[in-house]
Protein backbone atom coordinates (compact mmCIF):
# COMPACT_ATOMS: atom_id res chain seq x y z
CA UNK A 1 0.00 0.00 0.00
CA UNK A 2 1.31 3.06 -0.69
CA UNK A 3 1.49 5.93 1.32
CA UNK A 4 -0.83 9.25 0.46
CA UNK A 5 0.48 12.88 1.07
CA UNK A 6 -1.12 15.93 2.01
CA UNK A 7 -0.49 19.56 1.35
CA UNK A 8 0.31 21.43 4.10
CA UNK A 9 -0.88 24.69 2.52
CA UNK A 10 -4.17 23.64 1.10
CA UNK A 11 -5.19 20.46 2.33
CA UNK A 12 -4.61 18.82 -0.90
CA UNK A 13 -3.89 15.41 -1.07
CA UNK A 14 -1.66 13.42 -3.19
CA UNK A 15 -2.81 9.41 -3.90
CA UNK A 16 -0.76 7.40 -5.70
CA UNK A 17 -3.34 4.97 -6.82
CA UNK A 18 -4.87 7.83 -8.66
CA UNK A 19 -1.83 9.89 -9.43
CA UNK A 20 -2.26 13.34 -11.01
CA UNK A 21 -2.84 12.53 -14.74
CA UNK A 22 -3.97 16.23 -15.48
CA UNK A 23 0.03 16.98 -14.99
CA UNK A 24 1.26 14.00 -16.30
CA UNK A 25 1.64 11.61 -13.77
CA UNK A 26 0.20 8.46 -14.03
CA UNK A 27 -1.99 6.02 -11.61
CA UNK A 28 0.35 4.32 -9.31
CA UNK A 29 2.58 6.72 -9.01
CA UNK A 30 4.81 6.76 -5.67
CA UNK A 31 5.02 10.15 -3.89
CA UNK A 32 8.93 9.46 -3.65
CA UNK A 33 8.72 8.48 -7.77
CA UNK A 34 7.16 12.22 -8.66
CA UNK A 35 9.65 14.54 -10.21
CA UNK A 36 11.21 16.66 -8.08
CA UNK A 37 9.70 19.67 -10.12
CA UNK A 38 6.25 18.83 -9.36
CA UNK A 39 4.09 20.82 -7.16
CA UNK A 40 0.77 20.95 -5.71
CA UNK A 41 -2.38 20.86 -8.69
CA UNK A 42 -4.13 22.84 -6.72
CA UNK A 43 -1.98 25.57 -5.08
CA UNK A 44 1.98 24.96 -6.36
CA UNK A 45 3.67 24.14 -3.13
CA UNK A 46 6.48 21.97 -3.72
CA UNK A 47 7.14 18.90 -3.20
CA UNK A 48 9.10 19.31 0.39
CA UNK A 49 5.81 21.31 1.72
CA UNK A 50 3.75 17.78 1.55
CA UNK A 51 3.53 15.73 4.90
CA UNK A 52 3.08 11.90 5.19
CA UNK A 53 -0.26 11.17 6.05
ZN1 LIG B 1 -1.53 22.65 -2.09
Amino acid sequence: MMKKYQCSICGYVYDPEVGDPENGVEPGTAFEDLPEDWTCPDCGAEKALFEEM
